[in-house]
This record gives C-alpha cells, sequence and structure tokens, in this order.
C-alpha cells in the first residue's frame, strides 16, 4: 500500500513513522525548503507522551527537556508579582520541549523519504485510490493521501473546501522569536517570564545556546498578519518595560520568526474517500489547551492503529479513527477557549484574579490541584478502542 502524506509536522512525521513500519511505501511532500528549525517551546504529555513511549523516544525526550523550574508573572521593572513552581506531578509529567527537537527525534528514526518545497497541487480520486497532482509538476498514485499540513492545509482546502468554514479564530495572535544574549539568558535561567498587560501578553524563556525565546500574544480583532511585525510588536509593547525595550529592537524579519492567528479546526468529517486528515489539519487545539502537539501525534497513532487492522480497503479506518479522536478533540477545544482568559486576560480585574489563582497553586498540593486541571485523563486515545456500535 501507498500513502503520500503532506507536511513534515509532528503529525505527519508520526503517522509515517508508524506506517512504514506496518509496510506502507510512504512519501512525504513538505512546503518549506527544508526541514524546518526554529519555533517555540511546548508542553508535552498525556497520550503524545504514551505515543512516543512506543516508538522508545523517552530517552530522547528527556535528555532534551528542559527544566523549567517556576512560571513567574513580573511588571513593568521586571518584578516578580506571582508565580507557581513546578514540582512534583508538573514536574514528573509534563515534558517541556522545543517543538523542532520532539520533530526531529521522530525525523531521525524515519526511512521515507521528504521532498521539501513541494506541495499538493490537485487532487483526483475513485473507489481504488487517488491520483494527486504536485507543485513540481509529478503525478503520484496512491492507495491514501494524508493532509498533515497544519492549520491552514492545502489538501482540507482541496478535498473539504475553504478554510474559512473551518477555523474558528480566537481573537489572538501569536509571535515566536530567538535571540542570542548570554546575560539575558542566564538571568531568565530555568524560569519561564511572563508579562501581562490587558490584551497583551509576552514571555521569555532561556534555550541552551545562550539565546532567548520570546513570544508575543495579543489581541486583535483582524487576524490578518500585520504588514510589519516588528514595527506592531514595537507599536504595542514598547512602552511596556520590563527586558522589552532590549528584545524588541531585535526582532528578525518576517521569514525567521513565526507568527501566526491562533486558530481552533472543527470539522464534523476527517476524510473524504481515500483522503484524510491529521493533526492541526482536522483538529487543532490552540496554544491554549496546550495539547496540539500531543493530539497530533496520538491521532497519528489512532490512525495508523485503524489502517492496520482494515486490511486493503482503509476507508472505513478512516471513519474509526475520527469517531475515537472526535470526543478527546472537543473536550481539549473547550477547554482551551476556557482557558484564553486566564493566560491571555483581556482586563485587569483578570489578571488579579489570575495572580490570586496562583498564589493559591503556590499553596502546598496547588501544584497537585494545578496538575489535575492541566493534565488530561486521555491516555486511553491510546489503549481503549470503542466498541463498533456506529457501525463504522
Ligand atoms: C506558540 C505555540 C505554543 C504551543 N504550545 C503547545 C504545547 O505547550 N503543547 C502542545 O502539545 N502543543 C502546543 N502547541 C501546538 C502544537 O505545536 C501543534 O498542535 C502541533 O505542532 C501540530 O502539529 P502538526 O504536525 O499537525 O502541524 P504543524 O506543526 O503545523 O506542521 C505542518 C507541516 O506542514 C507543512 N505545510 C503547511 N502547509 C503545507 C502545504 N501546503 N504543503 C506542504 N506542506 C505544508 C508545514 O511547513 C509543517 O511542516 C503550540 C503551538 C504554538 C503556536
Amino acid at each position: 500500500m501507498k500513502a503520500l502524506i503532506c507536511g513534515a509536522g509532528i503529525a505527519g512525521l508520526t503517522l509515517a513513522w508508524h506506517l512504514e513500519r506496518d509496510g506502507w511505501e510512504v512519501k512525504i511532500v513538505e512546503r518549506a525548503p527544508r526541514f524546518r528549525k526554529g519555533g517555540y517551546m511546548i508542553d508535552f504529555y498525556g497520550p503524545g507522551m504514551e505515543v512516543a513511549d512506543r516508538m522508545g523516544l523517552r530517552p530522547r525526550i528527556v535528555r532534551m527537556r528542559y527544566p523549567i523550574t517556576e512560571i513567574e508573572y513580573v511588571d513593568h521593572a521586571g518584578r516578580k508579582t506571582s508565580g507557581v513552581r513546578i514540582t512534583g506531578e508538573l514536574a514528573e509529567q509534563v515534558f517541556s520541549l522545543m517543538r523542532e527537537d520532539l520533530a526531529q527525534a521522530v525525523h531521525d528514526d524515519l526511512r521515507s523519504p521528504i521532498v521539501y518545497e513541494t506541495s499538493v497541487a490537485g487532487i483526483e480520486q475513485n473507489a481504488s485510490g487517488v491520483t494527486v497532482q504536485l507543485t513540481d509538476g509529478t503525478v503520484e498514485t496512491v492507495d491514501l493521501l494524508v493532509g498533515a499540513d497544519g492549520t491552514h492545509s492545502r489538501v482540507r482546502e482541496l478535498a473539504f473546501g475553504p478554510k474559512e468554514r473551518y477555523l474558528r479564530y480566537l481573537g489572538r495572535q501569536i509571535t515566536v522569536y530567538t535571540l542570542r544574549d548570554e546575560r539575558l539568558s542566564r538571568e531568565i535561567g530555568t524560569r519561564y517570564r511572563t508579562l501581562t498587560v490587558p490584551g497583551l501578553m509576552t514571555g521569555a524563556y532561556a534555550l541552551r545556546d545562550d539565546s532567548l525565546a520570546m513570544l508575543f500574544l495579543r489581541r486583535a480583532s483582524d487576524p490578518r498578519p500585520p504588514a510589519d511585525i516588528a514595527a506592531e510588536l514595537t507599536r504595542q509593547y514598547g512602552h511596556l518595560g520590563w527586558i522589552l525595550p532590549e528584545v524588541l529592537p531585535r526582532c528578525p524579519p518576517a521569514d525567521q520568526l513565526y507568527h501566526d492567528q491562533v486558530n481552533q479546526v472543527e470539522m464534523t468529517e476527517w476524510s473524504r474517500g481515500r483522503v484524510v486528515l491529521v493533526g492541526d489539519a482536522c483538529q487543532a487545539v490552540s496554544l491554549f489547551a496546550g495539547h496540539g502537539a500531543s493530539l497530533a501525534m496520538a491521532g497519528a497513532w489512532v490512525l495508523a492503529d485503524e489502517l492496520r487492522r482494515a486490511g486493503d480497503d482503509p476507508t472505513g479506518a478512516l471513519l474509526r479513527y475520527h469517531a475515537r479522536m472526535a470526543k478527546a478533540v472537543a473536550d481539549t477545544q473547550r477547554f482551551g477557549r476556557s482557558f484564553i482568559e486566564w493566560m491571555a486576560p483581556s482586563t485587569r480585574r483578570r489578571i488579579v484574579a489570575r495572580d490570586l489563582l496562583m498564589r493559591l497553586a503556590a499553596l502546598p498540593g496547588g501544584s497537585r490541584l494545578l496538575a489535575g486541571s492541566l493534565i488530561p485523563a486521555g491516555t486511553d486515545l491510546i489503549t481503549k478502542r470503542p466498541d463498533n456500535r456506529a457501525g463504522v
């Protein structure tokens, strides 16, 4: 059986990893000119970690993790206003990693070819296969086409229609970039430090090579990116003090940073015949939910698991994969939406309430409560198959 996967992110790579071990011939096409570097830190846990364990990745994840010991909220002068120490269950179960390091770990163990600077240009399918036109002018005929190409998925657009039907914009834009600064990097140490004013949030964490990652999350009614991202950040954050006067002038050009609108993707179907979506392309939960990479890996594993059981006709497997994932995704999306005002409060009252909650979480036992509210009980996605009453 042959599969073409569009997108070499965590979902696409994880699916390729499993399919090739199940005897599939897999080819990946990726829009970027080379393996994607740069990015942002993710907290990785729950069902994705269960999949990573099954892939033997735990030792590497443990080596790659950043030991974030505290989340600190600071004021304009950089003084701590509240915070929570990452101890106990949170420290044991949550792995803070760079997205690229996790993707690299999966990539290093893959044999399937990745064709860069290439995407899907057109799709035609019948009962026995899919003919895919690629942007490099070649044509592939495969048993399965997978759209693992993120929230703005091209495969979704070709198979299901315009993205506006499926994107739920959460009213925020996110920018992340890194800069070299040994002094600031040392000063931040193992803390994640963050400053919030109504509608604007910024955070900083140190990376291994004496660099610093800066994250900017801002309220914006218009989801379109600003014409000049660096100028817009300076305009909005330039007067807020803390380390911002030092780091804003060093914002790189748009092609060297990560910028996107914050979206969730909501769909009632994830496949059309032999075309299927995986990861953010069909189930993006947003950074507010904090489980996107974990669910992307879980989705890739569940899809491979159903295909493994299906034999030669994958279409029923694609429906069962969606049925297995749908509730966990919907629950996580709901959780994500409820978390927006905690992570990026839009009023001063909300900021005060958040600081109060953080002080409570800092009390003995608070870390366990926080872990309970943040860590999903989603590992049964991997271990449990629902009964087949739906008849799919
Ligand atoms: C700031 C931030 C913080 C986050 N924090 C967390 C967290 O703490 N925990 C967590 O679990 N998740 C977190 N997430 C979410 C997580 O990163 C995503 O859910 C996850 O990376 C989705 O993986 P994916 O492979 O589905 O999509 P992506 O990572 O978007 O990968 C898609 C791939 O497809 C490629 N592509 C796109 N379009 C095309 C095209 N037309 N043709 C070919 N290739 C294409 C892209 O270049 C990319 O390589 C965070 C996200 C952000 C932005």
